[in-house]
């Protein structure tokens, strides 16, 4: 075998792509790409388990796992097996047509979420999808007078026109309006300010148990009883965004499980496919489920064979492989290994939903430090750090990123320095 043989072996593409160097192929992403993403940090050509490699051969651990989306790392033997062999069988039908995998995800996950007698489950491709549904299932909560929508100040659930008028971020949104008119966003974690808010002309409230984008800021169990109570009192549905937090993330099926309420829905996405692009509205009971009814909402791609033989084989190596009482373990012990660390101020989070407040502005700063020296981190605000690694983060690579830490922060406080200047 030459040696151009055994890099095709490696990764298929490469016979179309090429090589070049991480150089040269952001020269050509700038030229080619859109620039709403910025220039990328690096340009990534393989994984595997919470590793990744760049186009240059560099190693990293990865900690940001595509952003709490490769719950079972990188090329996951089980996952890939399965993904491989049902696109080999039978991609894509339609949804005039159904198939195994579809009705055996959907029944799975009415399952691992207790969905009461009734529930349903309607499958998108993504997280604003997802959401989109659920304005729409909101929209049709209504006697007419039902016009308003609630969310909280911070949320993000989306940036499609329905989910960004649910995003809180002005630069996200003053670009495109108007957007979807009556939603109102209240202040965060305030429980007397959504009594308030939530009366006979509210159609739904949208929370996310644990805001992600806006930094991993947790709603306390009593702010998510309090919106059941607000929610059932005035008609009102009250949909949970876990899109970010589901799916074994926070150490749990859902992150709203302590909190002991049955919401009317909630929607998943990121981790569901395991990497794979994926999401999904749950209805709970029948009432709710029968708001959407035949012919008023659809998706060529959504629900496929493919993506829901992913989740499906992500949901199953979850369950046997142990994964959610690792992410319990080992979020602990990365939590409290961080918390120790001078220059934190705060550690938040649950499970590998990890935010980090640092005591100065540097957070940007310390991305940088990471990549150059081997960790994928993300920094959600100048001074906020969030962590979201696959769910198989062992204790040995939790403190390889322990031992790094001081000197991210000391790398990342000297360069700030030096650039005000
Ligand atoms: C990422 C995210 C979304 C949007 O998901 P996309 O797949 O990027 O469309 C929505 N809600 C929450 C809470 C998220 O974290």
């Amino acid at each position: 075998m030459t040696a151009n043989e055994a890099e095709l072996v490696e990764t298929p593409a490469d016979a179309i792509t090429g090589h070049s160097s991480g150089a040269d192929w952001l020269a050509r992403y700038n030229s080619s790409l859109m620039g709403v993403f910025g220039t990328p940090q690096r340009v990534l050509v393989r994984g595997a388990g919470c590793l990744v490699w760049d186009a240059d051969g560099k190693e990293y651990l990865d900690l940001l796992g595509g952003i709490a989306v490769n719950a079972l790392g990188h090329a996951h033997p089980f996952v890939t097996s399965v993904i491989s062999s049902q696109l080999a069988t039978l991609g894509h039908v339609s949804n005039f047509f159904t198939s195994p995998t579809q009705i055996a995800l959907a029944e799975k996950l009415l399952a691992i979420t207790n969905a009461p007698a009734g529930s349903k489950v309607f499958f998108a491709n993504s997280g604003t999808e997802a959401n989109e549904a659920a304005f729409k299932l909101a929209r049709r909560n209504s006697d007419a007078k039902r016009t308003k929508i609630i969310a909280l100040e911070g949320a993000f659930h989306g940036r499609t026109m329905g989910a960004l008028a649910l995003t809180a971020k002005e630069a996200y949104r003053a670009p495109f309006e108007p957007l979807p008119g009556g939603v109102v966003h209240i202040p965060f974690g305030d429980i007397e300010a959504l009594r308030s808010a939530v009366d006979e002309s509210t159609a739904a409230v949208f929370l996310e148990p644990i805001q992600g984008e806006a930094g991993v800021r947790p709603l306390s169990a009593e702010y998510l009883q309090a919106a059941r109570e607000a929610t059932t009192a005035a008609g009102a549905l009250l949909i949970l965004d876990e899109v970010q937090t589901g799916i074994g993330r926070t150490g749990k099926w859902l992150a709203s499980e302590d909190a002991g309420i049955v919401p009317d829905a909630i929607t998943l996405a990121k981790g569901l496919g395991g990497g794979f692009p994926i999401g999904a509205l749950l209805t709970f009971g029948s009432t709710t489920s029968a708001l959407l009814t035949a012919g008023q909402h659809g998706t060529t791609f959504g629900g496929n064979p493919v993506a829901t033989a992913a989740a499906l084989a992500t949901l199953h190596a979850i369950e046997s492989q142990g994964v959610l009482q690792n992410v319990q373990s080992v979020g602990e012990y990365l939590r409290a290994g961080i918390s120790a660390v001078e220059a934190v101020a705060e550690v938040r989070g649950e499970g590998l939903l990890i935010g980090i407040d640092l005591t100065a502005d540097i957070a940007p700063a310390m991305v940088t430090a990471a990549l150059d020296a081997g960790f994928i981190i993300n920094s959600p605000g100048p001074r906020t750090i969030r962590l979201a690694p696959p769910l198989i983060l062992t204790t040995e690579q939790a403190d390889r990123f322990l031992a790094a830490l001081p000197s991210l922060i000391a790398t990342a406080t000297a360069t700030t320095a030096k650039d005000a200047q």
